[in-house]
């Protein structure tokens, strides 16, 4: 017999399961097979095909879902689209009303979501009981203040339309939080798919929904495979589409998207660090390590899964958290006194095996507790793999499971170096008791949410997203409505596009941006601008690199007619050697120690200033430049020339007036939305405007920190290479702003392909639109293109202002709590 002496010296847990009945009920009301949920209704699909749904922790089958097929898909759009057309119009105050009774009904059946969320998903109850359940009424709440405030907060915007969200398996509840709140809240509707792994509590959460009162057709639910997810992201009726997931099918989706019009924000995957300094409370950050890679069995994108801590505490450090592993409880997700669940399906499971042992390979020594595992179920033990290189596979790929790898550093500017060396850029915490040491390493690593003396906090009141192939756009926030609503002034794009394979290509990446150089022009487009008697004298600009004019690598010219047919100058035709230049020279400033993002916006402001009072001072020249080559009237160049002067002084005004703000989150603490610059930015600018489009593309990228490589106007260059000598005059440092003139499309096609480029804006034809988009996927840069649309430059709502400051930057959100 157990003596109560016996239960103090063990201490054992007893268990403490929560009840399954209330889920099982549901899921026998419903026969224990779902359809669609189309219109605020229970529909059969089309094929009668079903996928069954298991309990990872324990086996047993949940219920079976339907898979879509192509008229289910069309049948749920149809439904988003017609409502659109009322959801749309209805005011934000009645949307905020909705919301309202959405969060209070999510609450009322709290309970039975966090039960049936931990039954398909294998996390613990504890979790979602407290975590992600109380996040789906938070954000359904936060985003009912947004709907209520978009008429006077957002009175330039309006909704995007049908948006098509596709979410994954490790957060299926917060995920859909993340994306249904934010598009209804602006006025959107929305086809979302689950992830085939965990597919129930969306559809419990569309009861949810209806029995909130929702307009039918607002919210659709699709369940089916990633097949149908293709079908909605390729569906022409579909206006956004909003994906988390894995990066590969990131870029599949991106490609799938290229050219057509469609908003695209992406969420996907990490490996975030966790930085350890020698001065950290070591128990404190022992116990943040836990939250950060052990929280849902560590299958959480911004997982920090990989520590870096300071060389001289690593040994105490790494000795105290394998006494902590040795504490975790592992088992079933409904015992409320486990710390990890189950992994969601045996096929995860075999991808976080072969991780481990490929550490091991690798060199690595792989500790796991000599902790029990339930019999039977889908668990896997807390694992931390040591003595890794920091270029092992291990190191630097997403395992998505409970298992940390560990590094060292010796100085603060290794441990960034260490944290910064990833192809993604999620999240990441840093452990400090020193504050100056914590936020300036907190803003020097690459990633979207930076956590101080904490992980994986989240709130609907702070934006989550990428840096890198991380992806990008930011959900949560203010900064998430962007993402669900365009300026007023613009259509959906709908670019004129020839498709010859149903939207999918438009021909062969290899023609595209190919380019012969230049042969001398003919005979009958001999010099225009020259005196009589007089040849004039040859003046032909260079390419402007790292602050130098320096010649073409390729030693090739091209000739720039006017208007009347005449040659009026010669500029050099760049190639990817020029580019290549162009780009190193935008690192080096960039990255330079007190570097132009490290500068503050008066200082850019200054600069700006300067370069709009040389401008003007210039400007009967420039206007002469911009009859001469495209032959308008005198006063409209002029007019453009004005207009340069003005956008130049909006962005010296901007440079200091867009750092970030405040986010009111739910942290006892600080959170700074931080509006970090891009980095390099590649820009092919318009025909139309020559000088105007070039400023104000330019003007609000360096306003706020980034460097460009600016690719002017094939056509009418000559207002840009003109521009050097303003720049020269201004104190732009070299390489802030570099200029290589030639073929717009061969010149962009190397901008898009290179790796050290983070941003390309675009601003030539709906084919080239398309190709940019598309190759972009291979390192999922950030894009903005204009698909071959018009945009009137001298229209300031359409010439400037936040759109420009969007694309100019990205957001990073520090978590700062505060007390002892
Ligand atoms: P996927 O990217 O494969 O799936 C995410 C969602 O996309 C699911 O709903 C999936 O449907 C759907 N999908 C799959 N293929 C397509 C397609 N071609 N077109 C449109 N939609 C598609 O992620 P998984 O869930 O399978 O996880 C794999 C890896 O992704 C993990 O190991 C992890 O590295 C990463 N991941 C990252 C997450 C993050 O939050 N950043 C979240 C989850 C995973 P279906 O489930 O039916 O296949």
């Amino acid at each position: 017999m157990t003596t109560l002496l016996d239960l103090f010296k063990t201490m054992e847990y007893g268990p403490a399961p929560e009840s399954p009945s209330a889920v099982n009920a549901w899921l026998e009301e419903h026969g224990r097979k779902f359809g669609q949920f189309i219109n605020n209704e229970w529909v059969t699909p089309k094929a009668a095909k079903y996928y069954s749904s298991y309990n990872p922790s324990t086996g047993e089958l949940l219920a079976e879902t339907a898979q879509a097929e192509k008229k289910d898909v069309d049948a749920a759009i149809a439904a988003a689209r017609t409502a659109f057309g009322t959801w749309s119009e209805t005011p934000g105050v009645v949307r905020a009303r909705y919301m309202y009774a959405i969060a209070r009904n999510i609450q009322k059946h709290h309970r039975l979501l966090a039960v049936l969320e931990s039954m398909d998903n294998g996390k613990p109850i504890r979790e979602s009981r407290d975590v992600d359940v109380p996040l789906l009424a938070r954000h359904f709440y936060y985003y009912a203040g947004w709907a209520q405030l978009m008429e006077t907060e957002l009175r330039d915007y309006q909704p995007v339309g049908v948006i098509g969200q596709i979410i994954p398996w490790n957060f299926p509840l917060m995920m859909l939080a993340w994306k249904i709140a934010p598009a209804i809240a602006m006025g959107n509707t929305v086809v979302l798919k689950p992830a085939s792994y965990t597919r129930l509590s969306a559809l419990l959460f569309a009861e949810v929904v209806a029995e909130a009162g929702l307009p039918p057709g607002v919210v659709n639910i699709i369940t089916g495979s990633g097949k149908a997810g293709e079908m909605i992201v390729t569906h022409p009726d579909v206006d956004k589409i909003a994906f988390t997931g894995s990066t590969e099918i990131g870029r599949t989706l991106r490609q799938l998207t290229a050219g057509s019009g469609k908003k695209l924000s992406l969420e996907l995957g990490g490996k975030s660090p966790v930085v350890v300094f020698e001065d950290a409370d070591l128990d404190a950050a022992v116990e943040g390590v836990v939250d950060a890679i052990w929280f849902n069995q560590g299958q959480v994108c911004c997982a920090g899964s990989r520590l870096i801590v300071q060389e001289n505490v690593a040994p105490r450090f790494i000795q105290k958290l394998k006494t902590r592993m040795g504490h975790l409880r592992v088992g079933d997700s409904l015992d409320k006194s486990i710390d990890m669940g189950a992994i969601v399906d045996k096929s995860q499971w075999d991808t976080i095996e072969h991780w481990v042992k490929m550490g091991e390979k690798e060199g690595g020594k792989v500790f796991q507790p000599d902790i029990p595992l339930p019999a039977k179920g889908l668990f896997y033990k807390p694992t931390l793999i040591t003595d890794l290189d920091p270029a092992a596979s291990t190191v630097q790929e997403e395992i998505f499971g409970p298992v940390l790898v560990s590094l060292t550093f010796r100085t603060p500017e290794e441990a960034i170096a260490l944290a910064n060396n990833t192809r993604y850029g999620l999240g990441g915490s840093v452990w400090s008791d020193n504050i100056n040491l914590a936020l300036d390493a907190a803003s020097k690593i690459k990633a979207g949410a930076m956590w101080v003396n904490c992980h994986n906090v989240f709130d609907a009141a702070g934006g989550f997203g990428g840096y890198r192939e991380s992806g990008f756009g930011r959900e949560g926030g203010r900064e998430g409505l962007f993402e669900y609503i365009r300026p007023k002034w613009m259509e959906r794009p709908r670019p004129d596009l020839v498709t010859g394979d149903g939207g999918r290509g438009t021909g062969d990446a290899n023609a595209w941006g190919e380019h012969t150089p230049s042969r001398p022009a003919r005979p009958e487009a001999g010099r225009g601008n020259g005196r009589v008697g007089l040849p004039p004298v040859d003046r032909t600009p260079k390419m402007y690199v790292g602050g130098k004019q320096v010649r073409p690598d390729g030693a090739y010219t091209l000739a720039v007619i006017g208007a009347k047919g005449k040659i009026v100058g010669q500029v050099g035709d760049g190639n990817r050697k020029d580019i290549r230049n162009a780009v190193e020279a935008a690192h080096a400033v960039i990255e330079a120690r007190q570097g132009w993002a490290m500068r503050h916006g008066y200082n850019r402001s200054q600069i700006l200033y300067f370069i709009a009072e040389n401008l003007d001072a210039r400007n009967a020249e420039f206007a002469t430049r911009i009859c001469e080559m495209t032959g308008c009237t005198k006063k409209s160049a002029q007019a453009e020339v004005d207009a340069a002067v003005e956008r130049l002084f909006t962005y010296a005004a901007w440079a200091d007036k867009y750092g970030g703000n405040i986010q009111e989150t739910t942290l006892r603490g600080i959170t700074v939305a931080v509006n970090e610059p891009v980095g390099v930015i590649g820009i092919a600018c318009p025909d139309e405007y020559p000088l105007l489009g070039f400023v104000s593309l330019m003007a609000p990228a360096i306003a706020r920190g980034n460097t460009v490589v600016m690719i002017p106007s094939q056509r009418f260059p000559l207002s840009a290479t003109d521009f050097y000598q303003v720049l020269d005059t201004s104190d732009v440092p070299g390489g802030v702003v570099n200029i290589v003139t030639g073929d717009r499309d061969h010149l962009t096609k190397t901008l898009v392909q290179h790796e050290d480029v983070d941003a390309v804006w675009y601003f030539g034809s709906a084919e080239g639109s398309y190709w940019v988009e598309y190759e972009s996927a291979a390192n999922m840069k950030r894009t903005w293109v204009g698909y071959g649309l018009p945009r009137d430059w001298m229209d300031r709502e359409q010439g400037e202002g936040h759109e420009f400051l969007h694309e100019a930057t990205q957001v990073k959100n520090i978590w700062v709590p505060t007390g002892e």
